[in-house]
Parts: C-alpha cells; sequence; structure tokens
C-alpha cells in the first residue's frame, strides 16, 4: 500500500433523496451538501433512520440520488453509468460494514484476496498484498483461519483487510463497530485512525456510539434531511 497518496477529496452537493412507500413520501435527504477533505476521518452521526447509510451509499456509489451531485477526487460518480460505477468503486472505494459478510469456506487470507481476484496479477503477487493487508489490521498471524475460528472484533479485522488490500483512497465504513464489545471496537477504531494518519485514506464512518464519533477529526450530524450542528472532538 503506497502511502504517496493523500486521499480524494469527496464533495456532495445537494443530495435529495425521496422514499415513496404506499402512497406516502419520505423525505430522507433533503439537499444535503458535504466537503470532506483528502486525508481526512469524518464520523457521520444522526438518529436511526436520518439518512446515514442512504448517504454513504451515494458517495460510493451502491445507490443513486434523485437529483445532486457527488464527486470523489478527479471523478463524478454520479455521472458514471452502471458498469462505471462498478469499475471505479473496486479500484477507489473500500466498503466496512457493521455485519463482517466474510465467506466461511474461505481462510482469512483468502477473504481477503477475493477483491484482487479480477485484477491482472500473479497469484504470489496476490497473496503478498492480501498478507500486507492483513498485517496492517494486526492479524497477519491469523491468516490460515477461518471465519468461525475468529472472534468478531478479529473478523472485522479482516473485513478491513479486505476493504483495504486494492489500496483505495476512500474508506466508508457503516456502523463498523456496531456488532462489537468496547475493546475489540476499540482495536477496530485504532486501526480506522492509522488508516487516515498512517495511510493518507479519506475515511466517512457512520456511528451512533459517540466514543467512536469521538476518533474522527470531525463528527457531523444528520437529522431530518439535513446536517444540524454536531458535537465536535
Ligand atoms: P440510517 O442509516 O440513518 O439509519 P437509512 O439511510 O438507512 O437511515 O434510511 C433512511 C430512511 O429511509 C429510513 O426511514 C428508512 O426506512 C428509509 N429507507 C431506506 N431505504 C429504503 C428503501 N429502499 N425503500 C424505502 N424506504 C427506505
Ligand atoms: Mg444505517
Amino acid at each position: 500500500m503506497s502511502s504517496s497518496k493523500s486521499g480524494s477529496r469527496i464533495t456532495a452537493q445537494g443530495l435529495e433523496k425521496t422514499y415513496y412507500r404506499g402512497g406516502e413520501s419520505l423525505v430522507v435527504l433533503d439537499g444535503v451538501h458535504l466537503e470532506v477533505e483528502a486525508g481526512e476521518f469524518l464520523a457521520l452521526t444522526g438518529p436511526s433512520g436520518s439518512g446515514k447509510s442512504t448517504m454513504l451509499n451515494f458517495i460510493g456509489g451502491l445507490d443513486r440520488p434523485d437529483a445532486g451531485k457527488v464527486i470523489v477526487g478527479d471523478t463524478e460518480v454520479s455521472a458514471l453509468s452502471k458498469a462505471g460505477l462498478a469499475a471505479w468503486r473496486s479500484r477507489n472505494v473500500g466498503f466496512v460494514f457493521q455485519a463482517f459478510n466474510l465467506l466461511p469456506v474461505l481462510t482469512a487470507l483468502e477473504n481477503v484476496e477475493l477483491p484482487l481476484i479480477l485484477q491482472p496479477l500473479k497469484k504470489s503477487e496476490r497473496r503478498q498484498q492480501a498478507e500486507f493487508a492483513l498485517e496492517i489490521v494486526g492479524l497477519k498471524d491469523r491468516m490460515d483461519h477461518r471465519p468461525k475460528e475468529l472472534s468478531g472484533g478479529q473478523e472485522q479485522r479482516v473485513a478491513i483487510a479486505r476493504a483495504i488490500v486494492t489500496d483505495p483512497d476512500v474508506i466508508l465504513a457503516d456502523e463498523p463497530t456496531g456488532d462489537l464489545d468496547r475493546t475489540s471496537a476499540d482495536q477496530v477504531l485504532d486501526i480506522m485512525k492509522r488508516l487516515s494518519t498512517e495511510h493518507k485514506k479519506t475515511i466517512i464512518m457512520v456511528t451512533h456510539d459517540p466514543a467512536a464519533a469521538a476518533y474522527a477529526d470531525r463528527i457531523l450530524c444528520l437529522d431530518k434531511g439535513l446536517f444540524v450542528e454536531g458535537a465536535h472532538s
């Protein structure tokens, strides 16, 4: 993983999203603006249902807003075709979710290698990159373990290794510590912090845990479709 890069700046302008259900409309995002500096570690908080995941999915190109623009680095993500989006995501964004989503039949190393399968790499290069990602999360000595032989915290660290193995500029994490005890959560958060400070990743982390948000450089709070004043670290 090169440390020469310095993340990607993220800009979201006027994001709007309304869901329609049974004749009712629900405005989830009401013209939201967001600027995240390259290399910044931002925590996104707010009540359940306030649109945090929706917003993160727009930024990562997993979904599209009704209106508004998302720009990550030099790419206008919101203007990419479906195929273009998939290709862009695989090179530029690492996702971490609350559920670790590791494949149970694969070892930690094989799980981390998965995102590299479609890249033109030699087997040995793939393995080397995956081992390095596992080293960053402190689990190189567990690389031959299967998920059921790991603790929840270790599983999430493997999931982080999988997210960073392609060396993306941007990490998007949605409640990454939601299922973890405090000690495991702190280990995961220490890694997120290091990905920001040492590896220069731009990070947006959704969380409703104030202790988790405190690891970030800046905290924003989403409520009723807009950003409101949040606690600052
Ligand atoms: P958060 O992550 O802040 O808890 P979400 O972004 O997941 O919030 O969801 C925001 C609101 O939009 C919630 O009320 C949720 O029920 C609703 N919502 C999310 N996805 C859909 C969908 N595909 N269809 C209808 N409503 C949805
Ligand atoms: Mg959510």
